[in-house]
């Protein structure tokens, strides 16, 4: 291996779902694309095997990324569990503080091997649901910063939350308004739903504010957003901390030459070439991100809206069971009656199918990883959010960017959105007036989101910047 005077040493440290892993990993190519830096990837061993199974390269030796020296490898770590035991990792009550307690201790000895090696860690970086990475980067005096893979304007609701800066719904007055500065105002239901006193996950609103305790150690916060999407909230919230947006990271033209290492768990079914003999702007795609699963009735009303809506669809339909539940079963007789006008599968490679001439619209539950995708592929949307930042992301996805329409206002609604409706909204997000317009909307927001990832734009800068610094700091040790 090089010495530490060639490459710089930057620890990536991953909580484990799809929706985290994905940002993550690109900012560690991006990074390592920007400069004489070895970015170490790192997830539990689990993750890792998910990973290779999927047939990504996940290499303990450093793959090449980009043309200025910069490489990436992989390094998985014990999170006290057995590999194929996902049963124990979804009661996150028992599973969060044992993953810290075999975390701390994996990751430490990984940085002191290299360490010895000649390669000490300059800097670590997590994401949300591993907040004792900063911890631990603390108490080994390294520098260290988080990737929040969440909008802004989450970001902000959780701060002001965590700080009580604004009010809250709270059990007394469980239905006002929230207002935030440099936002619009958010309903009740429409700030991030783990916020919300009756939300049915508040082991997940502990693990995202678990973060906000910690902000003060990390250095930065690199935020998968970028300037002209949020520039209000980004502006107001950069004065109180030290926010760097570095994205779309999906889809910067610095990573189309390592494109073969993907984080994804699933190994994506065949689906592009059945788009290849569709035609233009014909297929709505549609997909719920890796936990949302839907429950029988919606599965049902869902399936009829599209047979009756007439449409071309990709339906991502992951069967089994995720940390919130089992998904509903297709109705019978409903892929013969779809015929070739539609393809069901388990997995998709989203990025490329986002990207596709093909599709025309996007059914999603607006997790944020889809959303950028979404606007940054040029794809308007049919927003139908559960839970948690989707139900906020839906708000700005429809009222502020004006890219998408609405088919549903979260969980805590409880209701299940019928087969007309589901009809109406996919003929509107297809045809028409509305479809015209959200189109040259979110055309408007794929071009901004371009122009801030090239060489010189807003986040270009900025990730640019920070590797920078890293490389300043490590050369100093
Ligand atoms: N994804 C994918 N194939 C699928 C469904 C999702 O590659 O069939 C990817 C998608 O591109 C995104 C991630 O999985 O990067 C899901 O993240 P998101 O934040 O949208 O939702 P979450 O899964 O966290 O709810």
């Amino acid at each position: 291996m090089a010495s530490k005077q060639e490459l710089v040493h930057v620890l990536l440290i991953t909580f484990h779902g799809q929706g985290h892993v994905n940002p993550l990993l690109r900012l560690g190519k991006l990074i390592a694309s920007k400069g004489k830096v070895l970015v170490t990837f790192s997830a539990i061993k689990s993750a890792g095997k998910k990973m290779k199974e999927a047939g990504a390269a996940v290499d303990s030796n450093p793959t090449p990324v980009g043309n200025r020296g910069g490489k990436i490898r992989f390094e998985f770590f014990d999170d006290g569990c057995s590999e194929d035991n996902d049963d124990e990792r979804y009661d996150f009550d028992t599973y969060f503080p044992k993953l810290e307690a075999f975390g701390k201790s994996s990751i430490t000895e990984i940085i002191n091997h290299h360490a010895k090696t000649g390669l000490p860690v300059s800097c670590l970086i997590n994401n949300p649901f591993v907040p004792w990475v900063s911890d631990l980067a603390a108490e080994l005096n390294i520098p260290s910063a988080m990737l929040w893979v969440q909008s802004c304007a989450c970001f902000s609701s959780y701060y002001h939350f965590e700080n009580s800066l604004v009010p809250f719904p709270s059990e007394e007055q469980p239905t006002i308004d929230v207002h935030l500065p440099n936002m619009p105002v958010l309903k009740h239901d429409e700030i991030p739903s783990f916020l919300h006193p009756s939300t049915p996950y508040p082991f997940l609103r502990r693990a995202i504010l678990g973060q906000f305790k910690n902000l003060s150690k990390a250095s930065c916060v690199l935020m998968e957003t970028f300037q002209e999407l949020e520039d209000d909230v980004i502006k107001y919230m950069s004065k109180i901390c030290p926010i760097r947006p570095i994205g779309p990271l999906f889809n910067n033209p610095l990573l189309k030459t390592s494109s073969n290492i993907s984080g994804d768990l699933i190994k994506a079914d065949e689906c592009l070439e059945w788009l290849d003999k569709k035609d233009s702007s014909s297929v709505v795609y549609i997909s719920f991100g890796s936990v949302v699963s839907l429950n029988q009735e919606q599965v049902n009303e869902l399936s009829y809206g599209l047979l009756n809506s007439g449409v071309s669809f990709l339906w991502v339909m992951r069967m089994g069971k995720t940390s919130t539940g089992q998904s509903g079963e297709l109705p019978e007789g409903f892929l013969d009656e779809a015929g070739d006008r539609g393809l069901v599968v388990q997995w998709s490679p989203q990025a490329e199918v986002l990207t596709h001439p093909a599709v025309s619209c996007f059914v999603t539950h607006c997790g944020w990883n889809s959303t950028m995708e979404a606007l940054s592929s040029g794809v308007p949307v049919v927003a139908f959010p559960h839970w948690g930042d989707q139900v906020t992301n839906a708000k700005y996805l429809v009222d502020e960017w004006k890219v998408g329409i609405r088919m549903g206002r979260g969980e805590a609604e409880n209701r299940v959105i019928g087969r007309n409706e589901v009809e109406e909204c996919l003929r509107e997000a297809t045809s028409g007036a509305k479809a015209a317009e959200m189109k040259k909307n979110v055309l408007k927001w794929k071009k901004a989101a371009e122009d801030a990832v090239e060489e010189g734009g807003t986040s270009d800068r900025n990730i640019q910047e920070f590797v920078d610094e890293v490389t300043k700091i490590s050369l100093k040790i």
